[in-house]
């Protein structure tokens, strides 16, 4: 692999490129580069999505029978890239990439004409009720209950950790129909609007103050029926192929972009003596030993792409490779540009922040969210299957490979 582009997958670049110098203003991007967490604050993630939907661009890996782009996978590596580069938005991929990909290979003829294309207008914001107190890596232990009543089934318990559900108004989530047998086989995949009786949504704020996960309540929650997904007690099977989706994506652009982010910080000049971080030794070689991780992860991505290109399936080992050591580097990107900034990462910029505010920042404009990032980003080893969990699926497949 000598990881040049065709003549035609680099015209393409040249396309994406393009486009986003075009559609992401300096105000744009700007309020993109405030974001800490998974995604960017509600009002800017449904334009950018609305821009997106116009242009023919908001679902890369759907197909184009049901509305996508119909890329081939080093296209939508591209577009991942650039995107990152440029700092756009950042979507909550939840109905993009979790519930489309469920319907498309689960759902009803039915339940794929309504749903498929309110995803892609952004009509339908999606959460992912799956984690409960007591069932996040061991989710088979989830005990929210949907007992079935006539024509619908009524759901009690709760989930936990629900990323932007107070801004969602529709919701997939697993519940258990069966104590029969395995854990795994006893439990079912549905579908509610948030706003149905009986749903509660209450606010964890996360390190940073911010409000991003949440608590959801399921008190007699009626669900039809006919928004089950799959047949009853196959929940199990459904959950494993959206978490497949999860997983994927490419970590090493904005681990970059994070690292260029360390970077500039080290470069400024303490205003008292003038002594520059840049020029300690030490910081040099932090910098560069992480540097050197990010471009190994950047390659390995290019080579996974490369793999599917020519057919070859991505495999559970090097999606969790990925993963695993995706989300440690850009965790240590993030934790370096905080320490470049030293005390300027320490002042309370809430002032500053506040959507359409003149009060200047303290330091450079990234500087004012770095901490935050840095609170935000020590979750990124947790959601999607923690590390740990990573781990131990890398070991169990590679041992099993060994034993085979
Ligand atoms: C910011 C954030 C957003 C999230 N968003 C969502 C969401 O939108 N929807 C949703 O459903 N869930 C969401 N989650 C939940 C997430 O999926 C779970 O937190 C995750 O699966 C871990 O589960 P847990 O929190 O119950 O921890 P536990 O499973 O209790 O794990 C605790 C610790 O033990 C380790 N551990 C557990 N089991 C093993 C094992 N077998 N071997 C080795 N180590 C192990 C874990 O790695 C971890 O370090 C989110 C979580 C966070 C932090």
């Amino acid at each position: 692999m000598d990881g040049s582009l065709s003549p035609e997958h680099d015209s393409f670049r040249q396309e994406v490129r393009a486009f986003l110098r075009g559609a992401l203003t300096p105000d744009v991007v700007r309020r993109s580069m405030r974001q800490t967490g998974v995604a960017a604050e509600r009002d800017l993630g449904i334009w950018w999505h609305g821009v997106l939907h116009e242009k023919g661009w908001i679902a890369p890996g759907w197909p184009k029978e049901h509305g996508g782009c119909g890329w081939d996978v080093v296209q939508r590596h591209i577009w991942e890239e650039e995107c990152a580069r440029a700092r756009a938005p950042q979507l909550f991929l939840a109905g993009l990439q979790l519930c489309g990909p469920v319907l498309m290979e689960f759902g009803t003829n039915a339940q794929k004409e309504y749903f498929l294309p309110r995803i892609l207008s952004g009509e339908h914001y999606w959460c992912q009720g799956f984690s409960e107190p007591g069932a996040g890596s061991d989710l088979a232990a989830l005990r929210t209950r949907a007992v079935r009543d006539g024509d619908h089934y009524v759901v009690t318990g709760s989930k936990i950790w629900t990323t932007h559900a107070h801004n969602a108004n529709w919701i997939f989530l697993l519940a258990r129909t069966s104590t029969e047998g395995r854990p795994q086989a006893g439990i079912s995949f549905f579908l509610s609007p948030m706003d149905a009786p009986g749903i509660t949504v209450q606010p964890i704020l996360s390190m940073s103050g911010e409000h991003e996960v949440n608590e959801v309540f399921f008190d007699e929650l009626r669900i039809p029926a006919e928004n089950r997904v799959g047949d009853e007690n196959q929940g199990w099977a459904i959950a494993k192929y959206l978490l497949e989706h999860e997983r994927g994506g490419s970590y090493a652009a904005l681990a970059r972009a994070f690292l260029d982010e360390a970077r500039s910080a080290a470069e400024i000049s303490d205003p008292l003596n003038g002594v520059r971080l840049w020029d300690d030794p030490m910081f040099r070689r932090r910098f560069a030993e992480l540097d050197i991780r990010v471009t190994a992860q950047g390659w390995t991505e290019k080579r996974v792409i490369a793999g599917l290109a020519l057919g070859h399936g991505a495999g559970s080992v090097m999606s969790s490779v990925l993963k695993l050591h995706g989300s440690e580097v850009q965790q240590a990107a993030t934790e370096l540009a905080m320490q470049a900034l030293g005390e300027l990462a320490i002042p309370d910029q809430r002032a500053a922040l506040a959507p359409g505010s003149d009060v200047p920042p303290v330091g450079p404009e990234f500087g004012m969210r770095a901490t935050a990032r840095y609170l935000n980003d020590r979750a990124r080893s947790i959601y999607g299957g923690s590390n740990e969990i990573q781990r131990n699926i890398i070991a169990r497949l590679i041992l099993e490979e060994h034993r085979a």
